[in-house]
Formats: structure tokens, sequence, C-alpha cells
């Protein structure tokens, strides 16, 4: 089963199925004049596009994309599910490695 996440929203899930078109067009196309309901509704099939159940954006991606899964780091910091100190250890890391960089040698000489 394909899982979604909205990049708008946050939604994770399933997404919906959104047809082009009107339904109540088709409807009376296909009573009213016949012919052409035919050929709109095989049209509003063809271009099905996903959107969100909760917001009705098309900002739906798929969870295991690599779009999915940015989504899913953003909206989880956003909700604060992870931590923002997780990227902190190897920032740390870079900052004390810096500040040995820019530290002077010792002279063991001068000692
Ligand atoms: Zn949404």
């Amino acid at each position: 089963m394909a899982e979604y996440i909205c990049s708008a929203c946050g939604y994770e899930g399933n997404a919906r199925r959104r047809k082009r078109g009107s339904a109540a067009l088709e409807w009376a196309l296909w009573l009213v004049l016949l012919f052409p309901g035919p050929p709109y509704s095989i049209w509003r099939r063809v271009g099905v596009s996903k959107e969100c159940p909760h917001c009705h954006k098309e900002t739906i991606v798929r969870l295991n994309s690599g779009e999915g899964w940015a989504v899913k780091k953003r909206m989880d910091r956003e909700l604060g599910l992870v931590a923002e100190s997780l990227n902190q250890p190897s920032n740390s890391a870079v900052r004390q490695f810096e500040e040995i960089k820019t530290k002077k040698p010792v002279n063991p000489d001068q000692w």
C-alpha cells in the first residue's frame, strides 16, 4: 500500500484520487446529450491526480520517495518530534575542530 505525505500540511496516509472536470457535467452529458458522455468520462479518468484528503491540495508525494522523505524530515522537525539537536553533534565537532585549528601550536622549547 502506497503511503503519501503532504508537503503543505504534513498529512500522512493515503492520497485521494481527484478526477479533473466535474461530476455534474459528466452526468449532464450522459443524460441529456448522450454523445459527449463517454469521451468526457474517459477524459476525466485519464487525468486523475493525487490530492491530500486533509487540505485538498495536490502537494501530496509518495512517502518512500526522496521528496517524501525530505518532507517527512521537515514536518517531524516542525512538530518537534525530532529534536533540532540531532544535527548538533556534527556541528559542535566541526566547531571544536576549527578551534583546534586556530589554536597556536605550542613550542616545547618555550616551556
Ligand atoms: Zn495536506
